[in-house]
C-alpha cells in the first residue's frame, strides 16, 4: 500500500515537472524493444540531475554507467554551447544503443562515450570535471569514489546512485556485494576530507533508495 502512494506521487511529481519530449521518450521505448534493462533514472531524477548540472553551471561532466543515455541525455541538456559529457560504458550493446542514442539527440558532438570497465577508464582520464555522476557497479563505488575526488574540479558536484539498495547498506548480507560496496561508499564519502556531502533517501517508482550528493571542498 505503501509502495504504491509512492508511486503515485511520482508519477504526479513528473507529470507536473518532468514530462519527457519525443527523444527521452523513444530512448525508453527503443530500450525496452532491444531488450536492455529497465534501470535506467526516472523522469524526475533525469530533471534532478538535469537542474543539479544547470545550477552547477557544468561545463565537464562525467558519468560512469551510460545503459541507453537517457539519464546522459538529460544532463546533456543543461550543457552551456562547448559544453562536453563523457559518459563511461562496459557493455558494448549499451554503448552501441547509447550512441545511436546521442545520434538521434542530436548530441554527437557533445556525448563522448567511452566503453570498457570504468576504473581502467577512470584512471587514464585528466580531470578537471565540474560533475561526476555514478550510476554503474556498486561494488566498485569505493574505487570509483576515490577516482571522483581526483578528476573533480575544486567546488565540483558528486552524485552517487543508488547508496541505500532498500536499506541493505545498515547491514550489508555478506553475499550482496552490491550493498557491501554501496556500504562502504557511504562510509568513505562520509568522512572524506576532500568532500562535505549528505545521502538523500529515495522512494517512488523505483523503489526505496538513495542519491549520495557531496561537493569537493575548493
Ligand atoms: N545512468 C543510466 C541511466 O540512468 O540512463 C543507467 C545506468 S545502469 C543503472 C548501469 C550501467 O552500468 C549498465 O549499463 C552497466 O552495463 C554499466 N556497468 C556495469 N558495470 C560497469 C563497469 N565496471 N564499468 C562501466 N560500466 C559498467
Amino acid at each position: 500500500m505503501q509502495d504504491k502512494i509512492f508511486e503515485t506521487v511520482d508519477t504526479y511529481i513528473d507529470g507536473l515537472f518532468a514530462s519527457e519530449d519525443v527523444i527521452l521518450e523513444s530512448i525508453r521505448d527503443r530500450a525496452r524493444a532491444a531488450g536492455l534493462p529497465e534501470i535506467e533514472v526516472s523522469a524526475g531524477q533525469g530533471k534532478f540531475l538535469y537542474l543539479m548540472a544547470k545550477l552547477t553551471g557544468a561545463t565537464r561532466m562525467l558519468e560512469v554507467g551510460t545503459l541507453g543515455g537517457y539519464s546522459t541525455v538529460w544532463m546533456a541538456r543543461a550543457l552551456p554551447e562547448g559544453g562536453q559529457m563523457t559518459t563511461l560504458e562496459l557493455d558494448a550493446a549499451h554503448a552501441a544503443f547509447a550512441r545511436e542514442t546521442f545520434r538521434l539527440a542530436a548530441l554527437e558532438g557533445v556525448c563522448h562515450m567511452i566503453e570498457g570497465p570504468a576504473l581502467q577508464s577512470l584512471q587514464v582520464l585528466e580531470g578537471p570535471f565540474d560533475l561526476v555522476f555514478l550510476d554503474a557497479n556498486k561494488d566498485q563505488y569505493p574505487d570509483y569514489l576515490e577516482e571522483a575526488a581526483r578528476l573533480l574540479a575544486p567546488g565540483g558536484l558528486f552524485m552517487a546512485d543508488n547508496v541505500i539498495r532498500k536499506g541493505a547498506v545498515i547491514d550489508p548480507p555478506v553475499d550482496d556485494v552490491m550493498a557491501r560496496g554501496a556500504a562502504e561508499f557511504n562510509r568513505r564519502l562520509s568522512s572524506y576530507p576532500q568532500f562535505e556531502s549528505i545521502v538523500l533517501q529515495q522512494v517512488g517508482r523505483k523503489g526505496h533508495d538513495g542519491l549520495a550528493v557531496a561537493r569537493k571542498r575548493a
